[in-house]
């Protein structure tokens, strides 16, 4: 197959959350069982100056975005055999300090950066040589490209457009917009209406790909189902029901290439599920690098998050106190909300020789946090798919999950089998419901070899990406035989 991965993230290139780390493993994957791969992604600051090898390919081009022409360029790195990354260059757009904005404020002109995106992808689709037969397209950033697609193809009369996919990552991320955003599109106003992208007098550009895209996919089954729901379908649940039989749920897979307990050069230490001694010592490591006591004894907690009320920032940040007195220490690694930041270093400061934070977003931090824990915490009030646990199980670090989305499909507790139990879940969205889970990790701490039966089943665990690739084959095979 021909595919062509459009998403405003890529790691290594560009990451803020899983949406760069499943792109990136998806189309590595894919290329790697035969096929032709792009992918085509913003080129934000700084990434001509890490990578080398990028050319430029073909002339640039210009663009309707409203009223004004703005010029696309486009360069392009070949990435491995079969694989190649197509950057579009708009200075104006991409040359920021971060992909969507910066201390929780979005840039104003998203609604320009990201219709002048999608409308690249559409046009680099009819320019390569390599003639893609499916586009896939990845959460709202790149929503309208299926829509902008069968417009182009009926008015210019592309002979076989290609066929679309759209991956919902997070369906709280709409991309909605004023109004007035629409003209910057230059469809005919004829879409915009309640069955069409409007949105409670809104742009709505994931809407946009819902209703056009030949096959939509999430990324695990339970969030499939959960977005059906009034509960958890953002307003778009009745839509999302009506186009059920195009909507699959693909659990994401792991790069365990990356995701790797030897040979890491974020870690010190190697460790395997035979020989757990070196997660020992990565564990000093770590509470050497954060200041804590360093005390093999100590059961150590860990969390890597954004800081949105979706991770479920304030049950952990109103159960933190208790368990703080339980003897235990906790680690946090987050981005994002000022406020949630203060309210965790306040915490910090108050049990300074229990608890670290660090803010930011660091890559060699977050392997050695997943690496050093004993327990990692997962309370999210909704999560998709979440990649942390994936992580988690497979460094050996039991994870603590509310039963939603992913976290559900991924983690199996002693309920539902007790030889085969991988972490402990909990079903309350309450910091009561997350404090009892927290005891029962005490409890399983305090019977090493039961531990270690749950360390090693969770390292067993197979979340890699050849099983995730092959639904997305299947996916694609059904939208190109429609
Ligand atoms: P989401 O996409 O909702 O943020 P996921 O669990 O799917 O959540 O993916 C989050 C990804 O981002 C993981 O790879 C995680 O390790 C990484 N991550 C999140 N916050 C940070 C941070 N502050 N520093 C480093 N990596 C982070």
């Amino acid at each position: 197959m021909r595919i062509l991965l459009a998403s405003s993230e890529v790691h290594p290139y560009s990451k803020t959350g899983g949406l760069a780390d499943m792109v990136s493993g998806l189309s590595k994957t894919l290329a790697r069982a035969g096929h032709r791969v792009g992918v085509v992604t913003p080129l934000y600051a700084g990434i001509e100056d890490r990578f080398s090898g990028l050319s430029r390919i073909s002339e640039a081009f210009d663009l309707p975005v409203g009223p004004r022409r703005i010029t696309a360029g486009i360069l392009a790195l070949e990435a491995e055999e079969g694989l190649t990354i197509y950057f579009v260059e708009q200075p104006g757009f991409y040359q920021r300090a971060a992909p969507y904005g910066v201390n929780g404020t979005d840039f104003v002109d998203n609604a320009e950066r990201f219709v002048f995106f999608s409308k690249a992808v559409v046009e680099l689709a009819r320019r390569l040589p390599w003639r893609p037969e499916l586009i896939h397209a990845h959460d709202w950033q790149t929503g309208l490209v299926p829509l902008l697609l069968l417009e182009e193809a009926r008015q210019t009369g592309w002979p076989q457009p290609p066929r679309t996919c759209i991956t919902v990552h997070n369906l709280a991320y709409q991309g909605l917009f004023p109004r007035h955003a629409f003209a910057l599109t230059g469809l005919s106003w004829e879409h915009f209406h309640s069955e069409g992208v409007e949105f409670y007098g809104q742009l709505n550009c994931l809407k946009a790909g819902l209703l056009h895209a030949a096959a939509i996919t999430t990324v695990s089954p339970r969030y499939a189902r959960e977005i059906m729901t009034g509960e958890f379908g953002c307003g778009l649940d009745g839509l999302l029901l009506r186009r059920r039989h195009a909507l699959t749920g693909i659990l994401n897979g792991a790069d365990y290439g990356e995701w790797n307990t030897t040979g890491n050069p974020f870690l010190e230490h190697s460790f395997s599920p035979a020989d757990l001694s070196g997660k020992a010592r990565q564990k000093s490591v770590l509470q050497r690098e954060l200041g804590l006591p360093v005390d093999p004894s100590v059961p150590l907690f860990g969390s890597i998050n954004r800081l949105v009320e979706q991770k479920g920032v304030e049950i952990q940040l109103a159960a933190l106190d208790k368990m703080l007195g339980e003897g235990l220490q906790f680690v946090l690694l987050g981005s994002g909300d000022p406020g949630y930041q203060r309210a965790y270093q306040e915490l910090a400061d108050r049990h300074s020789d229990r608890m670290a934070v660090r803010f930011g977003f660091d890559q060699g931090l977050s392997h050695r946090i997943e690496a050093g824990c004993d327990f990692f915490l997962m309370p999210s009030r909704f999560e998709p798919c979440g990649l942390n646990q994936l992580y988690s199980l497979r460094y050996g670090t039991v994870p603590i999950v509310r039963a939603t989305g992913g976290l559900d499909d991924s983690v199996i507790d002693a309920q539902e089998d007790s030889s085969g139990a991988t972490g402990i879940k909990f079903r309350d969205y309450s910091s009561q419901a997350l404090i009892k889970a927290v005891g029962k990790a005490l409890a399983l701490y305090a019977e090493p070899e039961w531990m270690a039966h749950y360390r090693c089943n969770g390292m067993a665990a197979d979340f890699s990406w050849q099983k995730t690739a092959a639904s997305y084959q299947g996916v694609y095979q059904s939208a190109l035989n429609l």
